[in-house]
């Protein structure tokens, strides 16, 4: 029996975050914008590199995947690849997070495959900010296919990137949409991630501030414990009266790198240990090797998974700009 993977601070590692694609069909404004360079396709994992990784990641204890990107629906045959793999992993815990664009024909298959679970990004209830935001008119479309996954029985979380000036003043609308949906609506903090974006501290909505706000359209009771369904980093509320419930997901103002029990691998087979951390170990070099094979990418991932650093990184030794704004793109780690 192989012992499980924990750190040298005692955090046991179970969540591993995989982007398939750093291309994305939407241009979010806080994420990519336009004009952004992509990885070349050969160096980046084969779907099977992706499953033989998996079974290495389950063979170390750990226990849930999500799959991101970029898009994730934008690479081909990605639904396909996630049945497979839901299918190959039955134990293991397979989600995804999505704009949501493109999953509207594979809900059912995904459901059916045993995929439970979906986070979706959507930062606006109003279509014309939506396109601004975003770069697209795609509004429509995601919100049916939110629906449409809760409609197939999935646990569907949705994200929102709070920004000040951008989303603040959507609260009423926000609160009405959780109240109606039996799904978790998170804010979350705008990170510094990303030189295009135009982060800039002002431009925070921080997570006190987004709670207070709500506090004066629902009435709101904090979620105590974990219970049945994982809650992740976020602090969540339910609303009186309703169906959903907010959350508070706070890596800006209240890190919560104590409890965290999560590795990232990019699509071009880095593994990263910390969002907030430019340290990587290439995965993909002892992968593609003839003899090196899967021991040798289980002691990378074993000792990744040992020297996660116990706090963001961002501001010791992140390549970052002279406002503190992190050069990598978000698109390219995978959220
Ligand atoms: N395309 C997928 C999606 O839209 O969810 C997955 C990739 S996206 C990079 C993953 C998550 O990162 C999304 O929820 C997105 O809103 C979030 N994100 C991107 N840039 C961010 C930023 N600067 N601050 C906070 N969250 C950000």
């Amino acid at each position: 029996m192989i012992a499980p993977l924990e750190d040298v601070h005692g955090r046991s590692v179970s969540y591993m975050r995989i982007s398939v694609t750093d291309r994305c069909n939407l241009r979010c404004t806080y994420c990519a914008g336009e004009g952004m360079e992509f990885i070349p396709h050969p160096d980046i994992l084969r779907y099977e590199e992706i499953l033989e990784l998996i079974g290495m990641s389950r063979n170390l204890g750990v226990e849930k995947i999500r799959f991101t990107g970029g898009e994730p629906f934008v690479r081909k045959g990605f639904a396909d690849f996630m049945v497979a793999a839901a299918g190959r992993f039955p134990e293991m815990d397979l989600c995804v997070t999505t704009n949501a664009t493109l999953i509207g024909k594979h809900v059912e298959g995904l459901a059916r495959a045993g995929v439970r679970r979906v986070n979706i990004s959507l930062d606006t209830m109003d279509r014309e900010k939506y396109e601004r935001i975003t770069g697209r008119d795609e509004y429509l479309t995601v919100r049916e296919n939110i629906d449409r996954c809760l409609d197939a029985g999935m646990t569907v979380k949705v994200n929102a990137v709070a920004m000040r000036g951008v989303n603040d003043d959507e609260m009423p609308g926000f609160i009405d949409f959780a109240r109606d949906r039996d799904l978790d609506f998170r804010f979350i903090e705008f990170m510094p991630v990303g030189l295009e974006t135009g982060w800039d501290d002002s431009r925070v909505w921080s997570a006190k501030d987004i709670l207070a706000e709500a506090r004066k359209y629902a009435d709101l009771t904090p979620v105590i414990g974990e219970g049945k369904r994982r809650r992740g980093p976020a602090r969540m509320y339910d609303i009186g009266g309703g169906k959903g419930r907010i959350g508070l997901i706070s890596p800006y103002t209240n890190h919560f790198c104590a409890t965290c029990n999560r590795l990232r691998i990019t699509s071009d087979g880095l593994l990263r240990t910390c969002l907030f951390s430019d340290k990587v170990f290439r995965l993909r070099p002892a992968l593609r090797h003839p003899r090196l094979g899967t021991e040798t990418v289980e002691r990378i991932i074993r000792a990744a998974g040992r020297n996660k650093p116990i706090g963001h990184e961002l501001l010791e030794h992140m390549a970052a700009d002279e406002h503190g704004v992190c050069r990598t793109r978000m698109a390219s780690i995978g959220g």
